[in-house]
Parts: C-alpha cells; sequence; structure tokens
C-alpha cells in the first residue's frame, strides 16, 4: 500500500513530527468528511486538511453576536432521497436531529392565501395538485400531465427540443407549462434546490432531479428539516469521530500548493510551511481554492486549472429576524409572490418556541439582485413583505436581524453546465475531486457533496 509522509520543516529533529497516512484530504466539508468517514470504513485512516478551525464547510453556524444565539450560515434543507447525507448523520450519531416526514406537504402563500402542495401517500406528487389552488384547473391537469409522463419516461427529452441545449423554462412552455404553473409549482423546488432561477437552469438536470426526487415515493419527497444548528449537526460530531477513530485533522491549515514529483509522489505545501508527501491526494476544495493551488509546472494538473475556473456562481442570502412575539403559527411557508421565497420559523423547527421571541429565517436563492443590495436595503425589503405576509408582523417589534449573504453559495447548472463539472476520477494517477461541484448527477447540495466523497473513497480503495 501506499504510504504518506508528512513532516514539519522545523529544522530541529526533536520538532519534526512523523506520520505514515495513505491518503490526504484537502478540505473539510461535507465532501472532505464523508471521503474520511467512507475510507475508514475500509479500514483506510487519512489525513485530513482544513483551512478553518472548525469542520463543515458551507454548512456552518456561528454565534450571532446580537442575539447571542448559535445560527446557520443559510437554512439547510434536504429531501428523503438524500440517503448519502442521512447515512452520514447516522455514522457520525446525529441522524435522529434530522425531522423528516412521511411524505411531501408543504403549506404555500400566495396573493394573502394558503394552500397546502400534499403529495399523496400512494399516488405520488401527481396527486399533490388535486387542492392546489393557486393553479387553474387546466394547469393543475397540465402539470400533473407532464408529471406523470415524466415519472412513466413518456417525454423524449431531445425530441424536437434537446434539453442538454436549453433552460428549464424553455423546456416547461416548449411542453405547454403555462407561466403560472412554471412560477407557482415549478420554481417553488428548483430555485432552492439549485440555487438558481429556472429560466437559467439546465432542463436536463432539472428533468432528472424531478424523477428522482419530485417523483420517487412518498418518504423520497418528504422535505427535512434539522432540529439544531449546522456545526451541532454536521462540523462538532465530524470531529469528534475523526478523534475517536485516529483519523488525524489539521484543522486552520492553508493548502498553498500542490506538487507532484517524477516518482508519482504529491506534496502538499501548508502556509504554515508545513508539506506533506502522499501518493494519493483528494481535493474537496470548491474550484476556485483548488485552481489556486494547482501548479503551473505539471502539464496534466494545469490543464485542469483552466477549466476549474469556468464555472459561474449563484450567492443565498439568509435573512435572520427575532420578533418581540410570534407572527408566524407554520413551522414553514413557501411564497411565490412578495419576494420571500421561503420562511422558516426557526424557533419552532429548533423546538425553542418557548422563548418570548420568535427567530425567522427567510431564504433567498439564486440572490444575484438580492445580493447586491446593502444589508440595510435587504432588511427594508424583506421587512416589509413579512408585513404584508403576517398581519401580526405589523404590530410587533422586531429585537435583533441579521443578514448573511455567501456571494459563492453553489455553481449554477446552466444549460451545457454538465460538461464542465469533474468527475471524481481524473487522468493524473492518485489525485482524485470531490465536492458538490463534481459530476455527480445531482444539484450541487449536501447529498451531492456526500455522494461525491463516498465514490472517491471507493476510488482510492480500488487502487490502494
Ligand atoms: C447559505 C447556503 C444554504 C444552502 N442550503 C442548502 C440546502 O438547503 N440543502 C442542501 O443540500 N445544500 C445547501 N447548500 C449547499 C451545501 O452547503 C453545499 O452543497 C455543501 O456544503 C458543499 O460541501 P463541499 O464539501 O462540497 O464544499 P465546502 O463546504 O465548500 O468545503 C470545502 C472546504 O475546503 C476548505 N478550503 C478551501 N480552501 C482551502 C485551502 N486552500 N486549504 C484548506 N482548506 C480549504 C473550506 O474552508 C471548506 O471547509 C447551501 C449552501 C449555502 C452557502
Amino acid at each position: 500500500m501506499a504510504k504518506c509522509i508528512a513532516f514539519s520543516q522545523s529544522v530541529t529533529p526533536a520538532e519534526s513530527v512523523l506520520v505514515e497516512r495513505e491518503v490526504i484530504i484537502l478540505g473539510g466539508g461535507l465532501a472532505g468528511i464523508s471521503t474520511a468517514v467512507n475510507l475508514l470504513k475500509h479500514g483506510i485512516k487519512a489525513t485530513l486538511v482544513e483551512q478553518r478551525p472548525f469542520l463543515g464547510g458551507r454548512a456552518f453556524s456561528f454565534r450571532d453576536r446580537f442575539s447571542g444565539e448559535e445560527i446557520d450560515n443559510g437554512q439547510h434543507v434536504i429531501l428523503g432521497v438524500c440517503n448519502e447525507f442521512l447515512q452520514l448523520l447516522s455514522d457520525l450519531g446525529t441522524r435522529n436531529e434530522i425531522e423528516l416526514g412521511g411524505s411531501l406537504d408543504v403549506p404555500v402563500a400566495f396573493k394573502g392565501k394558503v394552500t397546502n402542495l400534499r403529495a399523496n401517500r400512494f399516488f405520488g406528487n401527481a396527486f399533490a395538485l388535486v387542492r392546489y389552488s393557486h393553479l387553474s384547473i387546466s394547469d393543475r391537469i397540465s402539470v400533473a400531465r407532464l408529471l406523470v409522463k415524466l415519472k412513466l419516461h413518456l417525454v423524449d427529452t431531445n425530441q424536437s427540443i434537446d434539453a442538454s441545449a436549453v433552460s428549464f423554462a424553455e423546456w416547461l412552455s416548449f411542453q405547454g407549462q403555462s407561466q403560472a404553473a412554471i412560477e407557482r409549482f415549478w420554481s417553488l423546488f428548483i430555485l432552492p434546490v439549485f440555487n438558481c432561477h429556472v429560466d437559467e437552469v439546465a432542463a436536463e438536470d432539472a428533468i432528472e432531479f424531478t424523477r428522482i426526487a419530485l417523483l420517487g415515493s412518498a418518504r423520497e419527497t418528504a422535505i427535512g428539516y434539522p432540529r439544531t444548528d449546522l456545526s451541532s449537526l454536521i462540523g462538532t460530531p465530524a470531529s469528534q469521530f475523526m478523534r475517536e477513530n485516529g483519523i488525524e485533522v489539521k484543522m486552520g491549515a492553508r493548502v498553498s500548493s500542490i506538487s507532484k514529483s517524477k516518482s508519482g509522489v504529491f506534496e502538499v505545501a501548508l502556509s504554515s510551511g508545513e508539506k506533506l508527501r502522499c501518493r494519493n491526494v483528494v481535493s474537496a476544495l470548491n474550484p476556485k481554492s483548488i485552481a489556486s493551488v494547482l501548479p503551473t509546472s505539471d502539464k496534466s494538473l494545469a490543464a485542469m486549472k483552466t477549466a476549474l475556473t469556468s464555472f459561474e456562481y449563484s450567492p443565498i442570502v439568509a435573512v435572520h429576524l427575532w420578533y418581540e412575539k410570534p407572527v408566524m403559527v407554520e413551522r414553514v411557508l413557501a411564497f411565490v409572490d412578495l419576494g420571500l421565497q421561503w420562511v422558516f420559523n426557526d424557533s419552532a423547527l429548533r423546538n425553542t418556541s418557548n422563548n418570548s421571541t420568535q427567530h425567522i429565517v427567510i431564504s433567498l436563492s439564486g440572490a444575484d439582485e438580492w445580493a447586491m443590495l446593502t444589508k440595510t436595503d435587504v432588511l427594508h425589503r424583506i421587512t416589509s413583505s413579512m408585513r404584508v405576509a403576517f398581519p401580526l408582523a405589523n404590530t410587533v417589534d422586531i429585537v435583533n436581524s441579521t443578514v448573511v449573504k455567501t456571494l459563492d453559495a453553489t455553481i449554477k447548472i446552466k444549460p451545457g453546465s454538465r460538461r464542465l463539472r469533474f468527475l471524481q476520477n481524473t487522468d493524473v494517477s492518485g489525485f482524485y475531486f470531490a465536492g458538490d461541484w463534481t459530476d455527480t448527477g445531482l444539484p450541487a447540495t449536501m447529498e451531492g457533496a456526500v455522494l461525491s466523497g463516498k465514490t472517491v473513497a471507493d476510488l482510492v480503495v480500488r487502487r490502494l
């Protein structure tokens, strides 16, 4: 088996650390954590390198300095079909911290009226539309018909209109879906899942997602919410897992460069000056970070560098509001209008409702326009919409607010993006990619990140 030597550059031999490792994982987000956990299942203890002082990557929480509460960088939601993510949580011992319903059941607000999109346990989502009064009867029939045709593979996705070349909105229009159906049904799911608007997202990817998730079994379509903050769900238990299982984690360790010798040994340089050598390197960094540390000297690695810079990114803006008294009854409410998208009653989801204040999170995906506004303007617009959406918000004071903008929240999956996404295996022997942006067949999500790590672990094991 290939071995990795990690040593510090300190001059005094007494200070140098000599550790034998087979695999180095760069990046301690979900993809890196999943790689480490899955390698361990094959008896391999990797070394994981993370620049920040905690694990979890883009799914993390922090202490809000005004409220003193641990809050998430943005609301994270899953579907019942996210089996790999749920399995990882089981491995980390936090699976019970996800509240997962038996099937899809979402209240949707439009023009001041709320109606539920509720999947039929036996007949699935096409029947969720029967009582969905935000659409006319003819639109409901039209959407249900397309869902059934997609489920039965009766739509030739390449006939007349090439699904790999157009946006989902274009494709839906071609399939006879009205603007109302696109805005009040399809966008509800596609925008938050892809973090991209229907008129940007690639039709072929949205179709695949619809088949896997929206048209799965009742359980697979159920929405899952964390009952705790993201760091307690992922990062903290992951650190503990690594510690208890002898997986070395170098926290606060930024990778500054990677090179490969003629003998096939990789050298990973950290900004501290430490150098790690190994025959197997898994990059679980985002494309921008990995592009910045790959060498120009090695031809194959340099070629990747250019391709890694071709991705476009989409922002997410999360608005946290604390009302002095409760203003929202529902646990979650999706909005078709008012620009609110999805509103989460964090106090109810985390079962902290007995505090007198109510913590609400408004999650804005595909938020290019929101991201350009100042935080004050974002707050002004959102609080105005909240007053229209929740009458009580007109009489209850907001005691605290925080706006979190994540500019590079996920890659955009636009027509043609599929060919940009890298396979986990590369032409460079011993070098692998993991991450939500790699080619997993899924949107850039937690499930995709975890799946990519599991795929990489299998590839590494086959090579060793
Ligand atoms: C606000 C927000 C809301 C979201 N909502 C959802 C949701 O509802 N559902 C869902 O499924 N997904 C959601 N996502 C997406 C989800 O968070 C990501 O898909 C997932 O966390 C990506 O994991 P990853 O491991 O691929 O990448 P990352 O989490 O980005 O991990 C990369 C890691 O590499 C580290 N790193 C970078 N450069 C270096 C370096 N030079 N040296 C060492 N370490 C380095 C980073 O610090 C990071 O920890 C959301 C994302 C955001 C930002």
